[in-house]
């Protein structure tokens, strides 16, 4: 095999990207990383960059913090393998479940482990139907979800998920249902105010239950804050105009928290952030802070019984993957719970949150071509516009977001480009001075291209 010499040619001929703007990649050469420090990143070349994507979110306590690498360490030493399956788990996993109950805004509950946020729900669409099968009700199949959502790469959770890309492979499948993105400055429509918008979408909600029928829906999903959609935070009243309706028609709610949960809004939960109680809660990327695979779909009291009760009654709960409940994904989740609650993490979301929001006001306020700042907590979009007052996108070849992420990343701040916007999602340790300089690199790579 003949080898290119450098590490980003070798990249580029040995793998598939995903997800990935590949005129850039191949113009600029792939970011090769070699390890990381605090929230930096360094790569093959000795760049340095601060991370304020946090890998994908979910490396919230850094990416070299010594006490989740000795939990992991310690539980491959102790027992490096096994599953939640068949009548068998490790003592790791029964202690993991016992602590996201805890944790949970639910009083009781039950947890069932995956690799993945995407596998997290499409076993939950499994659990759906497999309840409404068994409860009498095999018809109850479509999913409500919303334009923009992100839910996962699987062809269910890709069917969830309202991205236009996904026609690409010929999604979404029959029976999912999008609803309109909860984005007033998106989707408001002139002269409708912020209320009138939430109940235009109430209605339509309501309006599609009496089209499709009740008696044929599984169950609505949605994430607190859109994360990959572009941090879209729901219209105000959002979630408290909704929750009501799907009640009135026994229709579960589904809370996706796999970015929202531990902590990035700046409560342990996006659904206490937002003042509503789910059915269930998807959870994934911080779970473990990003240092294993791993997902939990945590079923609350209702769901719990009647989950049970369906399996059961099949004698069996025919699902689960090869490393459920990996018991050094549950040690490592036992630790990354531990830090994020109890060593200040969350706390510091809380403290800096504020700060960030000012910096990015005071950006706003500078850069005429930012139209809308958006955001809670550690998760920030700002939407880039030619002009503000007519919202009109930039159009071009290469997106405006991915010009922007491209001349941040050129002075050492890695962000993500989504449609028209730039994410911040840094790390929870992030420091002071560290904020500082992320908002500072930030401006410097918005000067670069407008
Ligand atoms: N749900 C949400 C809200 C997500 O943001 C993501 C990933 O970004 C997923 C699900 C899918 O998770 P994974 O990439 O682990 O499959």
């Amino acid at each position: 095999m003949d080898r290119p010499q450098s590490w980003q040619a070798r990249a580029d001929a040995w793998s598939l990207y995903g997800f990935t703007d590949l005129p850039s990649v191949h113009r600029r050469g792939a970011v090769v990383l070699t390890h990381g420090e605090g929230p930096y990143v360094v790569d093959v070349d000795g760049n340095r960059y601060l991370d304020a994507n946090s890998g994908l979110w979910n490396m919230v306590a850094g990416f070299d913090h010594k006490g989740l690498a000795e939990a992991a360490k310690a539980q491959y030493d102790r027992f490096p393998g096994y599953h939640a399956l068949f009548g068998r788990m490790s003592d790791q996993t029964v202690m993991l479940s016992e602590k996201l109950v805890e944790v949970s805004p639910f009083d009781r509950g039950k947890v069932f482990y995956t690799n993945s946020g995407s596998e997290a729900n499409d076993t939950m669409v499994k659990m759906l139907w497999f309840l409404h099968a068994s409860e009498g009700n095999p018809q109850r199949r479509k999913i409500l979800t919303r334009s923009n959502a992100y839910h996962g790469v699987t062809a269910v959770s890709a069917s969830m998920t309202g991205k236009p890309y996904n026609s690409a492979f010929g999604l979404p499948l029959p029976g999912f249902i999008h609803l309109t993105c909860p984005h007033y400055w998106g989707f408001g429509e002139a002269g409708e105010s912020e209320e009138q918008f939430t109940q235009r979408l109430a209605r339509e909600l309501e309006d599609t239950i009496l089209r499709e029928g009740a008696d044929t829906i599984a169950g609505f999903f949605g994430e607190p804050v859109m994360g990959a959609g572009g941090v879209i935070p729901p219209s105000s009243g959002y979630f408290q105009a909704v929750l009501p309706i799907l009640r009135r028609h026994a229709i579960p709610m589904i809370a996706d928290e796999v970015i929202c949960g531990f902590g990035r809004t700046g409560n342990t939960w996006g659904c206490q952030t937002y003042g509503f109680m789910p059915d269930a809660i998807i959870s994934s990327k911080n779970l473990t802070a990003g240092l294993f695979p791993m997902g939990a779909v945590i079923l609350g009291p209702d769901l719990a019984d009647r989950v049970q009760a369906a399996a059961e009654k099949f004698e069996e709960f025919p699902h689960g993957f090869t490393a459920s409940g990996h018991p050094v994904g549950c040690a490592i989740a036992l630790k990354a719970i531990d830090v994020v609650m109890n060593e200040g993490l969350a706390e510091n979301v809380r403290r800096l949150a504020p700060r960030m929001e000012a910096g990015l006001r005071a950006i706003m306020q500078r850069c005429t071509h930012i139209g809308e700042l958006r955001g809670v907590g550690f998760m920030w979009a700002l939407e880039a516009v030619q002009d503000r007052a007519s919202k009109t996108p930039f159009d071009g070849a290469l997106s405006v977001s991915e010009r922007i992420a491209n001349a941040c990343t050129d002075v050492g701040l890695i962000c993500r480009p989504l449609g028209q916007s730039i994410v911040l999602c840094p790390p929870f340790i992030l420091t002071e001075a560290q904020m500082d300089e992320m908002l500072d690199k930030l401006e410097q790579g918005l000067v670069r291209v407008f």
